[in-house]
């Protein structure tokens, strides 16, 4: 006999038909001799109907009231399911967050889950009762009992997070698609469904999958070696797992992660690699990237800059033991790319370190990465790369700066420096996904000096006007003017903030003496993302060649180990969804039968 959580989300229990045939679902579970414990989200769109309902009343309610108001949705849907089991026979018991003990952060509208009481769970299940629990709600220590949220979708993280503290054999999250897709398939009709994915992919796939399953209960279940399956509440598909490292000993208690950086990563076996002014045009970063795959050498972060006249800067970062190789491969190809003007420079550096920051918890959340930099910044250690991916920020710093760096990073984000983690190393496939951003803009900084703290002072006061910034690259390019070594930093931001963002730097200009601003609000972000591309040669070269075979010219890379973003036109985000999904033999025969969302 095993104990099982089930979530159901906001279409699985839309309407009282819904409820009935959820019910029966769970009652299938129990005659399979199971203890089930039921999370459920508030029916269909009420949560949003509630919002509008303040809206009504107020123009800036009281977060108080917030959490009061919208954690009354939950409460409607648990006790309805329960009474459908009862209604087959089946003992069941609705409670609230409170009634739990589902212990929050004090503060309204985005708490996180601090710990779990067990007691009244098991009391019930002992009982013989399927325990239909409120999801998305808890309560502040203390007597008054106050009611919070965790932050809208937070129904995932309530399932997730009481799995792990009844120590569940696993946990489900019913939903209204089939499991977690290649692509979207509203765009990629052949878009197949994935049996399995680790953790670590799905968080770097936020912006894909965050409408399927919360970013936050994914960590939750990384960090605790919990197992996930995302499946139809409509049909007995075994739908998607969710692969976790072994659990480990971590302690329940404080059990979210409260932090946005859950980890600082060192790699100092790392030699880079810069190619600077190669020409702007499709093509070119595919090739360099085939010919350095056909030499099989792994490459680990690519970073291009946006290009300044017509040629672009590419750096890239190799082991260390193959950096000779890589030079090598790198001075053959250049002449051939097609420079125009002056020849491409080869620029190596083996005396480098790559310092990351981890962590869901940086999603959405403004400022992280400006509080690296500042760390970096204040402990007077120049950045020489940055790249970024949704759960990530990496940068390149000397390699004599190592440890400084590395001792300023934790200290910073309260990361015990004994706890260095090493980026993940999982087998798998070397591109499970393929993933589309639309809606951001992008912003180029030219010329800035090249001193520490320019990108602090930068993404600091991007923070400050709560913008959160998406991927950023600093070139490598370095160019003196007026006396002082300069490059350009680029990055992304969504759409509807760009022009705030553009106001906000050019009060820093004076200040900070760089010498423009441009932003190009037609860009699409174009994503691979799978565990197996570590020490798998060639996928980035194949992404690549697959973009410059539809003529698609690339403005900017940046890569995690697992994942790679390219920067395309617009116009062109689409075709290059369709040519990379199926560039990776992504795309299945079988049409899916997806619901649409808006
Ligand atoms: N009902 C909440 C929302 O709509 C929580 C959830 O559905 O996960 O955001
Ligand atoms: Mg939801």
């Amino acid at each position: 006999m095993g104990l099982i959580v089930q979530k159901y989300g906001g279409s699985s229990v839309g309407t009282t038909e819904r409820i009935k045939s959820v019910s029966k679902r769970i009652c299938r579970t129990v005659a399979a001799g199971h203890q089930v414990v039921v999370v459920v989200s508030a029916m269909g769109r009420t949560t949003d109907s509630l919002v509008q309902l303040a809206r009504e009343v107020s123009s800036n309610p009281s977060k108080r009231e917030m959490d009061m108001l919208l954690s009354t949705g939950e409460q409607i849907s648990i006790a309805l399911v329960s009474m459908a089991l009862q209604e087959l026979g089946q003992p069941a018991i609705s409670l609230t967050g409170a009634q739990v003990g589902i212990i929050t952060e004090a503060q309204y509208g985005k708490a996180r889950i601090l710990e779990i009481k067990t007691e009244r769970i098991r009391r019930h299940l002992e009982e013989g009762k399927v325990v239909v629990v409120a999801g998305f709600q808890g309560v502040m220590r203390g007597d008054d009992l106050e009611i919070t949220t965790l932050g809208r979708g937070g129904s995932d993280t309530s399932a997730v997070a009481i799995a792990v503290a009844l120590e569940a054999d696993y946990c489900e999250i019913y939903t209204d698609v089939p499991g977690i897709l290649t692509t979207d398939p509203r765009i990629v009709p052949s878009a197949r469904l994935m049996e399995e994915i680790t953790a670590d992919e799905m968080l770097e796939l936020a912006s894909l999958g965050a409408k399927v399953l919360h970013p936050r209960a994914v960590e939750i279940a990384r960090n605790f070696g919990m197992p996930l399956v995302v499946k139809s509440s409509w049909t007995d598909d075994p739908g998607t797992k969710v692969i976790s490292p072994p659990p480990t000993d971590r302690c329940v208690v404080g059990l979210e992660i409260t932090r946005a950086v859950d980890a600082v990563q060192l790699d100092n076996n790392q030699a880079k690699i810069a190619l600077l002014r190669v020409p702007d045009r499709p093509g070119i970063a595919a090739r360099l990237f085939g010919e350095i795959a056909r030499h099989n050498i792994d490459v680990d972060l690519i970073i291009q800059s946006i290009h300044e006249g017509n040629t672009n800067d590419i750096a890239f970062s190799v082991a260390r033991e193959v950096s000779g190789k890589a030079e090598a491969v790198a001075r053959a190809i250049a002449p051939s790319l097609g420079s125009t003007d002056a020849d491409t420079d080869i620029i190596v550096d083996k005396k480098i370190a790559k310092i990351a920051i981890v962590g869901a918890g940086m999603i959405g959340r403004p400022g992280i990465a400006a509080k690296m930099f500042q760390a970096l910044a204040d402990a007077g250690v120049n950045i020489q790369m940055i790249s970024t991916s949704e759960v990530k920020v990496s940068c390149i710093v000397a390699e004599e700066d190592c440890e400084r760096a590395i001792a300023a990073v934790c200290s910073a984000f309260e990361i015990d420096s004994s706890h260095l983690t090493q980026a993940p190393q999982h087998k798998g496939v070397p591109v499970r996904a393929v993933a589309l951003d639309q809606n951001q803009a992008q912003l180029a900084i030219l010329l800035v000096p090249d001193v520490p703290g320019m990108a602090a002072a930068i993404f600091g006061s991007l923070a400050e006007a709560n913008i959160s910034v998406d991927m950023i690259i600093q070139s490598q390019r370095c160019r003196i003017l007026e006396g002082v070594p300069r490059r350009d930093i680029a990055f992304t931001v969504a759409a509807n903030e760009a022009q705030e963002a553009q106001r906000v730097l050019s009060q820093l200009q004076p200040k900070l003496d760089f010498k423009g601003i441009v932003l190009n609000p037609s860009i699409a972000k174009v994503s691979i993302v799978g565990a197996g591309m570590i020490g798998t040669p060639g996928v980035a070269a194949k992404f690549f060649q697959a973009l410059a075979a539809e003529n698609i010219n690339i403005s900017m890379i940046t890569t995690s180990e697992i994942k790679i973003s390219c920067v395309v036109d617009a116009s062109h985000g689409i075709p290059a969804l369709k040519a990379v999904h199926s560039a990776f033999g992504l795309g299945g025969d079988t049409l899916l039968q997806v619901p649409s969302r808006e």
